[in-house]
């Protein structure tokens, strides 16, 4: 049986930073590497939501696809300072991302909180990059699995099998994000493979082989090559290192590279 292609996916997530200017100067650099008609990778950039409709007419005419760093799960009204699903289909977002541990952890999103949100995503048009990992704690106590049996239930649950082709899943350890700390490739592998392996014991085994697995802590230039060229490493949603073109550009290209085969397992 040959092997499924899974085209991979460079998101960049921008959490709270830049400001108008930066924010457009970054995503002009970025439009001028992925330009319209590049299929050797998927490239997205997810700012902060006032900065979303200048990012939007910045990237115009590219193939860099734009994304938000939440939503709230209810349709427009009484819900003060959130956003809803329809404002970001209506500045251009073509995806979201639910469940990032700092929403997790700091925000203290809880699993029925992010269910609601992949489900009102999905019904609203948004592609869903769903985030899961454990705490270092976790890992070295042999919960990692447990963890993420309960996180992927926990946000998944009740989607229906036609929707699953609208969700992307982000294993980021905790421990990884932002701390300079990565997992081995090899870690990222063999915890995919897990994910991929839930997935497949709930839906068609057949649909589950074309859904993205990303990794993402501490993705940076001298490490996307070795991530992206595992078999089961299907992206790299990246936060420091999206913020710099002169960062965030090798990591595209290592992405490409490994797309077309030509990365460190070739
Ligand atoms: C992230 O924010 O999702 C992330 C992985 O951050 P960093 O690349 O900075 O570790």
């Amino acid at each position: 049986m040959s092997e499924p292609f899974r085209r991979k996916l460079v998101a960049g997530n921008w959490k709270m930073n830049t400001t108008r200017a930066s924010a457009v100067e970054l995503a002009r650099g970025i439009a001028q590497l992925v330009p319209a008609g590049r299929t050797d990778v998927d490239v997205l950039v997810c700012p902060p939501f006032p900065y979303l409709y200048a990012v939007a007419s910045a990237i115009e005419g590219s193939a860099v696809q734009l994304g938000a760093q939440d939503v709230y799960y209810e349709p427009p009204g009484a819900f003060t300072g959130e956003v809803a699903v329809n404002m970001l289909t209506d500045v251009g977002c073509r995806f979201v991302i639910v469940g990032h541990s700092e929403r997790r952890h700091i925000l203290c999103e809880t699993d029925s909180v992010l269910r609601r949100k992949v489900a009102a995503a999905i019904v609203g048009g948004l592609e869903v990059i769903f985030c899961v990992g454990e705490h270092l704690a976790e890992r070295e106590a042999n919960q990692t699995e447990k963890i993420l049996d309960s996180q992927m239930a926990g946000g998944l649950t009740g989607l229906a099998e036609a929707d699953l082709e609208h969700v992307t899943i982000a294993y980021e350890p905790v421990w990884a994000i932002g701390t300079g700390r990565t997992a081995t490739a090899q870690q990222a592998d063999d915890v995919h493979l897990y994910l991929r392996k839930w997935l497949a014991d709930r839906y068609n085994p057949r649909r589950v082989q074309s859904t993205r697995i990303l990794y993402g802590g501490s993705v940076n230039p001298k490490n996307a090559l070795e991530l992206l060229s595992e078999p089961n490493v299907d992206g790299a949603l990246v936060g420091g290192a999206s913020l710099k073109v002169e960062t965030f550009q090798p990591i595209i290209e290592a992405a490409a590279v490994a797309t077309q085969g030509g990365g460190t397992k070739a």
